[in-house]
């Protein structure tokens, strides 16, 4: 069998921690059910990130639409920072308490993931990146890892049903497989030429045998015109000073008129080898650190009951919400209803960031496409531009 929970498994509650299911079950029978207010946020983000993008929240909404709950959230590819409140959960406790590692699991790692995939984009700056890692992780989370990766901000992704499921074309060459059986570089590359549909680029692995710049103007001559760019996977073994071999290739291509030959590169890359790239390199696939990336620990906790502002120890009560500067971008988190509204940096108009997405279990809001939330990301991290 699949070590894997099932849909349905999720949506009734199933994949939750067994002390909820006792909380629940002694509230029941005590009568104590009490209407609640839940909020969510992080005291901390990992890897000394100064800020992180927020994702997972379509599936949150699909777990608790026509469960009868209320729910206010900042929309997905939001950058928010440790405190900053990110989404409430409101109802009769006993209705959604069960729901709280499912809703936890839903927005930590897609979080982390969109956070690093953002991270990528700004140290290749906001050259093409591609994910190329769900190889690294359980294929029953492939779809969600490579939505996350793209509305953070990759431009594309390689597995087939993760980006059917967002609606892209998947990206990728062939595997060194591939190149071994054929035998030869050039062969593989003129047979690929051959059977791939037309409106595939071609772009060509030219790491397998040889040295990378004598292959690259090899495939560049058989190919000519029709060659897009070349891939450097060069093992880590081999690699040497991996900016000034695509350098001396691109120098060499050139030469002989292939000047427009694109040169991507990947293997083992983060965010650090992606920035020392960034000038030569035009397009880069990163893998395991995108799909691996560190989760942000969220919690889940109450500040209402019965409306009124309780809370445990270390946590401040009430309900809150996340205003945006409108002129500056500054973040301030207020009480909610929100009593203030001008920046106390540039007096600028504040607009609200937490927005109803369910009330009393019917979605309020028409769900972004993956694309349209990615737009909103990048204009939320160009705003940053540093990592
Ligand atoms: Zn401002």
């Amino acid at each position: 069998m699949f070590y894997i929970a099932n849909e349905n498994d999720i949506r009734t509650g199933r994949v939750t921690d067994v002390y909820f299911e006792r909380g629940e079950k002694i509230l029941k029978a005590k009568g104590l059910s009490k209407h609640v207010s839940m909020e969510i946020r992080t005291k901390g983000l990992p890897a000394k990130w100064e800020w992180a993008v927020f994702s997972g929240l379509e599936e949150v909404i699909e777990l608790l639409k026509d469960k009868p709950v209320s729910v206010r959230a900042i929309p997905e590819g939001t950058a928010f920072a440790a405190y900053d409140p990110v989404m409430e959960v409101e109802g009769n406790y006993v209705d959604f308490g069960l729901y709280e590692t499912e809703i936890l699991g839903l927005i930590c790692q897609a979080s982390g993931i969109a956070t690093n995939a953002a991270r990528v984009k700004i140290a290749a700056g906001f050259k093409p990146v591609f994910s190329f890692g769900a190889r690294r992780m359980h294929p029953a989370i492939a779809p969600m890892i490579e939505r996350s990766a793209y509305v953070g901000g990759c431009d594309g992704v390689s597995g087939v049903i993760d980006a059917e499921k967002i609606g892209l074309k998947p990206v990728g060459t062939v595997p060194h497989a591939f190149i071994l059986l054929v035998g030869d570089t050039v062969k593989a590359s003129l047979y690929f030429d051959e059977i791939i549909e037309k409106d595939v680029p071609r772009l060509m692995l030219i790491d397998t045998f040889n040295d990378e710049k004598f292959e690259a103007i090899n495939v560049a001559a058989a190919l000519k015109d029709k060659l897009y760019g070349i891939r450097f996977d060069t093992p880590g073994s081999r690699r040497g000073n991996m900016g000034q071999i695509v350098k001396e290739t691109k120098w060499e291509l050139e030469l002989r008129g292939y000047g427009n030959v694109r040169i991507m590169v990947s293997g083992g890359l983060d965010e650090d080898k992606v920035r020392e790239l960034q000038e030569v390199v035009d397009l880069f696939g990163v893998g395991t650190y995108i799909s691996n990336s560190p989760v942000v620990d969220f919690a889940m906790d109450i500040v209402e009951i019965d409306h009124k502002p309780y809370a445990k120890r270390g946590k401040e009560s009430g309900r809150k919400t996340l205003l945006k500067c409108e002129r500056c971008g500054e973040r301030t988190v207020s009480v909610y209803p929100a009593n203030i509204k001008n920046c106390r940096k540039c007096g600028g108009t504040l607009e609200e960031l937490m927005k109803p997405v369910i009330i009393n279990g019917k979605v309020t809001v028409d769900l972004p496409s993956a694309g349209k939330i990615r737009d909103y990301t990048m204009s939320e991290i160009k705003n940053i531009k540093k990592a």
